[in-house]
């Protein structure tokens, strides 16, 4: 028969995972502190367990997904050896320090253990749109891999081999179910990379749209050519990628001391405009200590320098 799944966590994204799971067929015990989010789950057909350990035990496959990992300990610390030969698949977001502890415990409580980030929103899930990586031993993975995909369907181009560190993961695929390697820490580290993109790249329009406002531009009239500049600088990743890994940064289009010159103008117009100049003064401060470091001539790559550093005292 199918693997009994169990979901652990029926917040918003937890719902999404067990609907998927069940809409697939397996058979579906479900938890949650609340346990009247489990009623529409339960009408499509999932077993609502009275307990954590009832339900850890429903399933052979033990997915988790609450608010954070204080959570996650919280429901599953008291519960000695129930593991027992089991996979606990933790969906809920933290840091790599905080995964690689939980992986550590459920070793020592006899069970499997796979971190993961969802890189979706919950009425992705189950759908081509989603993605999920994972980390944690391969053997984990390769045995409910296929019950995995019920929840990010779509096709992964290319995963980690054996999975023994983060350079494994070069050539990650961009969609569906995706394995990074045996660090249970990759799958965090992966959130929290594109959650800087995210934040970095929504943090340039806000701006942007404040600026124009200014003038009485709408944010609406100022999208699509946002949209068209963010495919633009997109375009760039995998050259600007290779001359990170090559650690040489040859300026192709321009150089860093071109850059400055416009990220002088970017905060001098902020400022006269009265609209915040904190993320451009940002950006023109590591950029001067580029400078300063004699990276002018480079190519804008040769910032990453800045960026492995830990912060400057101000
Ligand atoms: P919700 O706030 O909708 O749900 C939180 C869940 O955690 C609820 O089931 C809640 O139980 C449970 N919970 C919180 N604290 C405890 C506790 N101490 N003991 C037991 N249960 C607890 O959040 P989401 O479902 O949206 O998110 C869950 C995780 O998924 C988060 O880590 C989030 O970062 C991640 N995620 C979410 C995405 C999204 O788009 N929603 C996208 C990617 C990742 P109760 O119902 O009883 O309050």
């Amino acid at each position: 028969g199918l693997t009994p799944v169990t979901v652990l966590g029926l917040g918003l994204m937890g719902q999404a995972l067990a609907g998927a799971f069940l809409r697939d067929g397996y058979p579906t015990t479900v938890w949650n502190r609340t346990a009247a989010k489990a009623d529409g789950l339960v009408a499509e057909g999932a077993k609502l367990a009275g307990s954590v350990r009832d339900a850890v035990a429903g399933g052979r496959l033990v997915v988790i997904c609450v608010s954070d990992y204080e959570a996650v300990r919280e429901l599953l610390d008291p519960l000695e050896d129930v593991l027992d030969g089991r996979v606990l698949v933790n969906l809920t977001s933290g840091t790599s320090a905080q995964a690689r502890e939980i992986g550590e415990w459920a070793a020592r409580r006899g069970g499997g253990y796979l971190d993961g980030a969802i890189m979706a929103v919950p009425a992705g899930i189950g759908t081509a749109d989603a993605t999920i990586v994972y980390s944690g031993p391969r053997t984990d993975f390769d045995l409910h891999e296929p019950v995995l995909r019920s929840l990010a369907a779509g096709t992964d181009r290319a995963t980690g081999t054996d999975g023994t560190a983060g350079a494994e993961a070069a050539g990650v695929g961009a969609a569906g179910t995706v394995y990074l390697g045996g660090d249970h820490g990759l799958s965090s580290l992966f959130e929290v990379a594109v959650l800087s993109l995210m934040w970095n790249i929504l943090n340039g329009f806000l701006h942007g749209a404040a600026l124009l406002e200014t003038a009485g531009i709408k944010a609406t009239a100022f999208a699509s050519l946002a949209e068209q500049a963010i495919g633009t600088v997109a375009g760039w990743l995998p050259g600007y990628a290779q001359q990170i890994d090559d650690g040489a940064y040859p300026a192709l289009d321009s150089t860093i001391d071109t850059h400055l010159g416009a990220m002088e103008h970017l905060v001098q117009e902020s400022v006269s405009l009265g609209v915040n100049a904190e993320f451009p003064k940002l950006i023109k401060a590591l950029t001067d200590r580029a400078v300063a470091g004699g990276r002018g001539g480079d190519g804008y790559a040769a910032l990453i320098e800045q960026f492995r550093k830990p912060s400057e005292a101000r």
